[in-house]
């Protein structure tokens, strides 16, 4: 299961362009995830999105 803390993500985009299948910025230009299943199936790249998040607001479980 991902998860984005919307109160600690800043909209640095990292994610996004990490791995756009399962993460987007909504309206507010801050991360959701859009299909958490897309991480599992690309838990690789999700590992590396939730490392390269500036402020640690991505969590993997
Ligand atoms: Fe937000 Fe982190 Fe994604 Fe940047 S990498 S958009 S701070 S969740």
């Amino acid at each position: 299961m991902v998860k984005v803390d919307r109160k600690k993500c800043i909209g640095c985009g990292l994610c996004v362009s990490v791995v756009p299948e399962v993460f987007e910025l909504d309206s507010e230009g801050k991360s959701i995830v859009k299909d958490a299943k897309a991480c599992k199936d690309n838990m690789k790249k999700c590992k590396e999105a939730a490392e390269g998040c500036p402020v640690n607001a991505i969590s993997i479980s």
